[in-house]
């Protein structure tokens, strides 16, 4: 088959301006029942949930998650951003991606609030998202597809090479793609059939008592999944008993993932690794602070040596940008590259993030959960293995069973698989009366 595929049929491209942006905050009150809960956080799960109107029927949505207090601070960013997307028309923005994004990421002003990371950069990654959701909404395609079947040089061209052409330049992106398309049919079409692997996070939050993690480990095993994440950073004698009881509910053969949510010091994340890894860990997600790329790499030549090896560790999902990327991956401190579609300044630098984790041989197992991740990390994920990876080995998604009926187009699993999103767009736009119900504080669901 030639690449890219011939296009379905529909209409002629016609001219699209954006002409408002709407910000929501919405939350959902999660930390009640503990889900969600980890080391760290006992999070509200929130969303700044970003509609960009048009003069056309289409209308874009992009959202970037938060815990719950502070949401309305990275709405109050999205606002200051606005003026950089309203009265933009969409052909100017496919003409010349890097500036447009730039205008977000490097306001000459803004950016002494970053520069390219926490609540302005976040703010930045909804609007991003926002455009690419209405871009895929506009050709009439899931945003993986977009993705997946853009000719080289355009993705190249999506692409902020500045401060990381040091790991990775046009010139070996644009090897990299070009390579991915060769096969691309056949890989399509087995995802079509087959779905994509992901593992699960909902059996072992670190607020559930041990008789619920052991029920939902029976019936997340019993379910299909083979792969399972349990929170660890409690004290250290709780992490052993529970991961027992996990262990003794799904069997050897099924991969447990580890997650520490950053609370470990770097010696005390070797030490307590050592006690935990009489349950053969498959990796330990982000056991020490996130910025800290020296001391991940060393808990990743300790955990490499205590397990042969097979235990490796993971982060990303609270990396700021993709310099931080480029660092963890030059130091050898990752096995596993968690990007996050909204951490992020949105597509254009996960896209820069899933290349270099190519170049260096890292798989990508995009972090997921809260609210809207899953919607989003599917379309990430599925185009890497498509066009840039081009192998499932080691590549999954998290899955979280939490809160997908607020989306108009929400994942679908199968035999713990995701199935590929058919509809047109990003995944992640809000049932309106979600919206309505959840919205902070006069939302019917946050007045009582
Ligand atoms: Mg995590």
């Amino acid at each position: 088959m030639p690449f890219p595929p011939p296009s379905p049929p529909g209409p002629p491209p016609m001219s699209t301006t954006i002409t408002a942006l709407d910000v929501h905050d919405v939350r959902f009150p999660t930390a009640a029942a503990g889900d969600g809960s980890d080391s760290v956080n006992r999070g509200d799960y929130s969303a700044t949930y970003v509609e960009l109107r048009t003069d056309g029927d289409a209308l874009g949505a992009g959202l970037t998650f938060t815990n719950g207090r502070g949401n309305e601070i990275t709405c109050a960013a999205v606002r200051a951003l606005a003026d950089h997307v309203v009265g933009r028309t969409m052909e100017e923005i496919d003409d010349e991606p890097v500036p447009f994004w730039r205008s977000l990421t490097a306001d000459p002003q803004l950016r002494w609030l970053g520069p390219e990371k926490g609540v302005i950069h976040m703010a930045a990654g909804a609007i991003v998202n926002a455009v690419w959701d209405l871009r895929a909404k506009l050709a009439g395609v899931p945003l993986w597809r977009l993705l997946a079947e853009m000719p080289t040089p355009d993705l190249v061209r999506c692409i902020d090479f500045h401060h990381i052409t040091d790991a990775l330049t046009p010139d070996e992106a644009t090897a990299i793609l070009d390579k991915g398309a060769v096969g691309y049919a056949d890989r399509r079409a087995e995802l079509e059939r087959d779905d994509f692997p992901s593992y699960t996070t909902s059996v072992g939050w670190l607020g559930y008592p041990d008789d619920k993690v052991r029920a939902l480990a029976r019936q997340a095993h019993a379910e299909g999944w083979r792969a399972m994440k349990m929170k660890v950073g409690g004290s250290i004698a709780d992490d052993v008993r529970r991961a027992r009881l996990i262990r003794e509910e799904v069997g050897p053969d099924t991969l447990l993932m580890m997650d520490a949510n950053q609370i470990w010091d770097v010696d005390e994340a070797i030490a307590n690794m050592r006690l935990l890894m009489e349950f053969d860990p498959y990796w330990i997600e982000e056991p020490t602070h996130a910025d800290d790329v020296l001391g991940h790499a060393r808990i990743a030549r300790a955990v490499a040596e205590m397990s042969g090896g097979r235990c490796r560790v993971a982060t990303g999902e609270v990396a700021a940008n993709r310099v931080i990327f480029k660092q963890l991956l030059q130091a050898e401190a990752i096995g596993v590259c968690q990007i996050d579609a909204c951490r992020v300044a949105g597509v254009n630098e996960v896209l820069a993030e899933i290349l270099m984790a190519a170049k260096f041989g890292v798989p990508v197992c995009p972090h997921a959960g809260g609210v809207g991740l899953c919607e989003y990390v599917q379309h990430l994920a599925i185009f890497d293995y498509l066009r840039v990876g081009t192998s499932l080995d080691g590549r999954m998604v998290e899955y979280v069973d939490h809160l997908h009926e607020h989306f108009t187009d929400p994942v679908r699993t199968r035999d713990g698989r995701y199935r590929l999103p058919e509809q047109p767009g990003y995944s992640v736009t809000m049932r309106p009366e979600s919206i309505a119900e959840y919205r902070f504080p006069d939302g019917p669901a946050w007045r009582t």
